[in-house]
């Protein structure tokens, strides 16, 4: 069986390491004589995984004292409610709108309070970040949200703004673990898993204590996150498998260097590939150069026959899933922390023999 590079923008590869481990652990698991899949939430072994899995996200993002992590369901989607039915307090909040991710999370948060759209790069069609400044945010915001990585229009916020002492929420689902973040500037971070954390079905929440206990009482109790915090996220079934999957990714990252050692490779890997379309007179980025995301390139080609012609024969070669997102049309790489620098050398060859062929 032959794997291929998969360049899936979620659900993506997961490092071959951790899927040959969970392959052994599959039918029993260290001596219990089941699956994780099997195993009661609250056994001791799942007890030890779901703990180990925090306090290695902990170590692995430096998280302080004083934030909570939660291990939820209902993906990054369900935080577009859940964020503003817990955080609202004046009912008021600024969002910086950098593509389709952050359009839904505004769009849900309008459900429930007055919504302001501090910033926009929509006029750009979204290839570039608004400059922001702090004087552009309502003071009497209950929080400010960012995207700190745009999954679909392949942007990155080239620095995290300083909103002073109203609350910063990223939804970080496309970045989170890839390089390095200081967790303080935060109140709340999510990210669903699908990309650099595990299987689909797990979603992590970083939130501050004094965000938490907040909500309306007419909040949904599965929505309200001091219902989680007061449970160590098991008010009810948790997501056993995705959380176990988690762990041993996290395992896999920590014994690699961390997130340091991590930003450094795929600092590598993105440039090699950027290198490559800027070189190139065939290939096309269409994102400002200093906004470009380390986890997703989009890229195109001279004609939409060149590129279906191009994803075609690069699924040929083993180098799977470089469709564009729909909205966007062309090619887009997702290079997320499990995809080896070898795969994005295979690619840019490819790309330069392909150019070669059909400039
Ligand atoms: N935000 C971002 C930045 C994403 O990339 C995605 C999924 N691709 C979502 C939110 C939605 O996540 P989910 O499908 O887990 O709800």
């Amino acid at each position: 069986m032959e794997r291929v590079y998969n360049f899936s923008a979620g659900p993506s590869a997961l490092p071959l390491p951790v899927l040959e481990r969970a392959q052994r652990e599959l039918l029993n698991y260290r001596g219990t004589g089941m699956s994780v899949m099997e195993m009661s939430h609250r056994s001791g072994a799942f007890q030890e995984i779901a703990t180990e899995a925090e306090s290695l996200l902990r170590e692995l993002m430096n998280i302080p004292s004083g934030y909570q992590v939660l291990f939820l369901q209902g993906g990054a989607s369900l935080q577009f409610a859940m964020v503003p039915l817990n955080l609202f307090r004046n009912k008021k909040a600024d969002y910086v709108h950098t593509g389709s991710w952050s359009k839904r999370a505004i769009a849900e948060a309008r459900k429930y309070g007055e919504v302001t759209v501090a910033a926009s790069s929509e006029t750009q069609k979204f290839t570039s970040i608004p400059a922001l400044r702090r004087d552009m945010f309502s003071p009497d915001a209950d929080y400010i949200h960012i995207t700190t990585n745009n999954t679909i229009e392949g942007t990155k916020f080239p620095a995290i703004p300083d909103t002073g002492s109203i609350p910063l929420v990223a939804d970080m689902s496309s970045n989170i673990l890839s390089e390095q973040y200081d967790v303080s500037q935060f109140g709340l971070i999510y990210a669903g898993a699908q990309k650099n954390i595990g299987p689909a079905g797990l979603t992590v929440v970083i939130i501050r204590d004094d965000l938490i206990g907040h909500a309306e009482a007419s909040c949904p109790t599965m929505l309200n996150y001091e219902t989680h915090t007061a449970n160590g996220s098991m008010y009810n079934t948790p997501p056993t498998y995705g959380i176990y999957m988690a762990k041993l990714v996290f395992e896999w990252l920590r014994d690699l260097g961390g997130v340091p050692a991590i930003e450094q490779i795929n600092r590598e890997k993105a440039q090699l590939l950027y290198n490559t379309l800027d070189e190139s007179d065939f290939f096309q980025s269409p994102v400002a150069p200093a906004d470009r995301s380390l986890m997703n390139i989009p890229f195109t080609a001279p004609t939409p026959e060149l590129e279906a012609q191009f994803i075609r024969e690069a699924k040929a070669a083993g180098l799977e899933t470089l469709k564009g997102h729909r909205s966007v049309g062309g090619m887009r790489a997702s290079i997320y922390n499990a995809m080896p620098l070898e795969g994005v050398q295979k690619l840019v060859a490819f790309m330069q023999e392909f150019e070669r062929r059909n400039r």
